[in-house]
């Protein structure tokens, strides 16, 4: 049996500047004329609806809103990696995504510190977390 290859994200012109700067190390958030920021990426702000916007950095500063842990894989690509959660976190910057957090389940917590530590799937870079610390 192959390892199933990691799922590829639909990227696309507007999306592309975030999945580009992962792999340059840089998590970007888009920002709009009227300082309102969000995420996933589109073309007008979810907010203002102005079409005036740009990609800016992320301290990389999060919280966990709330998660699952998966113990069935759902895709073959996952099936090495159980159990595994999906989680729900909060950047600094206020945008919300969706990501994983590097720790075992026991460790969640509602509200914990998390830093970002981009992943590699092969040539795709991705946001995922981790743990800040307690003492940073
Ligand atoms: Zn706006």
């Amino acid at each position: 049996m192959t390892m199933a290859d990691f799922p590829q994200p639909d990227i696309t012109e507007t999306s592309r500047p975030f999945w580009d700067g992962l792999k340059a190390g840089q998590l970007l958030v888009q920002r709009c004329e009227n300082g309102h920021r969000w995420m996933p990426a589109r073309d007008f702000c979810p907010q203002c609806l102005s079409a005036r916007h740009e990609f800016v950095p992320a301290s990389g500063r999060a919280t966990l809103v709330s998660w699952v842990v998966y113990r069935t894989a759902f895709h073959d690509a996952f099936a090495g990696r159980l159990p595994y959660n999906v989680a729900l976190v909060e950047l600094e910057e206020g945008p919300r995504m969706m990501t994983n957090v590097l720790c075992e389940a026991d460790a969640l917590q509602p509200g914990m510190p998390l830093a970002l530590a981009i992943g590699h799937e092969g040539e795709l870079a991705v946001a995922r977390f981790a743990p800040a610390g307690a003492a940073s």
